[in-house]
Parts: C-alpha cells; structure tokens; sequence
C-alpha cells in the first residue's frame, strides 16, 4: 500500500501563525523530516519518527521521502516559511520530474505557510501593498550574474524587492554588491527594511535607506525589504511611524 507526503510551511516562529491545516498534517503523520531547526519547532507525539537533516540536503530529503511514501508511511517534510517560496516543494517537484517512478502511487498535497516576506510587511505596515518581486541572493543554486540581472530589471521596473538569503557567514560581502546594484538606479533615500528573526524572541526591525543601510547586520535570519520610488512612511495616531506603497501609481 503506498502512503502520502504532504510538504508543510511552518510559518516564520510563532506557533500561532501556522494554519490549522498544517498543523493537523503535522499531527496525521508517521514520519517527518527536515532541517532541524524547523523539526525542533515541533513536538513528537508518540510513534512519530523524526528525520532530521542539512540544509542542503534538499534532493536527497525529497527522495528519502518519497521513498517512505512509497512503503506506505504518511510522511510530513517540513519547511520554514511557505513550502513553495525557496524551500522544499519545488525540490520535491524536481525530484518527480527526474524520477517519475520516485511518486508512483503515492498521494502529494502541500499545505501553504506564512513566508518571511508577508510577516515581515505586517510588522511595519504594508510596503507590499504594490507590485512587488522577490528574489534570493543566495548563489546556491544559480549564478551571480543571474542575480545581477535581476536586481538591475527589478530595480528598474521600480517593483519593492524582497531579498531572501541576504547574506551568510560564507557570502557576507553579498547584499552590499547587492546594494551597490540598486543604488545605481534607485535614489540614496529609497526606504529599505532590515526585518531579522520575525515572529522569535530576538526579533529585529530596522527601517532606514538604501545609503544608510547597516549591511553588517544582514544575516541569513534576516529578510531584507527595499521599496519601490512610492514606498514612504506614515505616522498614526499614536507617534509610531508605518512604512506603505500606495495603491495607485501616479504617473508625473
Ligand atoms: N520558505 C521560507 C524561505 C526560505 S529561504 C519562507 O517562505 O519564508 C531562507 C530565508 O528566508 C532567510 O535567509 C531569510 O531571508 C528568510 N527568513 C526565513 N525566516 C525568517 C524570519 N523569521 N525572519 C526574517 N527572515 C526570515
């Protein structure tokens, strides 16, 4: 009898900002596997095999699980964030794709998840709230020059851009190339957002510019947000200042 593999999002932190359909797949299951930190969010019922891996692991996680699937087990891999945004739906995807059989019988579902970008928006306001892209700078899995072009175009486009996986102990000098690209083409005083560890106990967010931004600070825990020429700031009611992109595009 083959079973299922279910790909999860656990969200950015909080308990309480995973849905209540991944945390019932969570409890369904016979096997779960993953990135420890992300396994260490979770508590094992009894019964319930934890597989716990790297990082970069990817494909060879996607197998493994495929293969528990195959033997008959519910089978629950999860993912930081939303699975599907720089995590392991896709691998699971590239893993069917190369092996067709690796999926035979087996049922595949993925349960969405909060992704960094969306809580860290909430944080501060809505700098999302006009056309946006998101890019990762990590050179993992593409080539800088890729990256390259895609912050220039982006840039251009004056899309607000997201940049997952800004820097790492391995590429910290990263994000500032990254900088020295959009600052070519965007204004100095353009707002940008440091938003590190949202939703955990030693959450950070810095709003500041893209000529002032401390790039020192840019980890792989952090999510950086850079607006587009409409992004600015609003001060409520009670003194705290909010950053938004308008709705509306006007054109000068
Ligand atoms: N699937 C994840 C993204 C994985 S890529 C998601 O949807 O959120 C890993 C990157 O996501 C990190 O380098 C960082 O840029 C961002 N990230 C993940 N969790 C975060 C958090 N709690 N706070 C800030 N950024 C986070």
């Amino acid at each position: 009898m083959s079973g299922d593999l279910t790909i999860v999002g656990l969200g950015p932190g909080p308990e309480d900002w995973v849905t209540p359909a991944a945390s019932q797949a969570v409890a369904d299951a016979d096997v779960l596997l993953g990135y420890t930190p992300y396994l260490e969010r979770l508590i094992p019922k009894p019964g319930q095999i934890f597989e716990a891996s790297d990082n970069r692991e990817e494909m060879v996680r996607s197998a493994r699980a495929l293969a528990l699937a195959r033997d008959g087990q519910r089978v629950v891999l999860v993912s930081g964030g939303d699975p599907g945004v720089f995590a392991m739906a896709a691998a699971v995807f590239e893993t069917i794709e190369a092996n067709p059989d690796s999926a035979r019988g087996i049922g595949v579902r993925v349960e969405p998840g909060v992704t960094a970008m969306l809580a860290a928006a909430a944080r501060i306001g809505a700098p999302l709230g006009h056309d946006f892209c998101a890019i990762s700078l990590s050179d993992n899995l593409k080539p800088w020059a890729t990256i390259e072009a895609r912050l220039r175009l982006a840039a251009e486009a004056d899309f607000v851009l997201a940049l997952y996986n800004p820097a790492s102990k391995a590429r910290p000098e990263q994000i500032g190339e990254a900088f020295r690209i959009l600052s070519a083409v965007r204004s100095p005083k353009t707002t940008v957002i440091f938003a590190r560890a949202v939703g955990r106990k030693d959450e950070s967010i810095e709003i500041t510019t893209l000529e002032a931004a401390p790039l020192a600070l840019c980890d792989m825990r952090t999510l950086v947000i850079v607006g587009s020429s409409a992004t600015r700031t609003v001060t409520c009611g009670d003194g705290r200042t909010w950053v938004y992109t308008p709705r509306s595009v006007r054109v000068e």
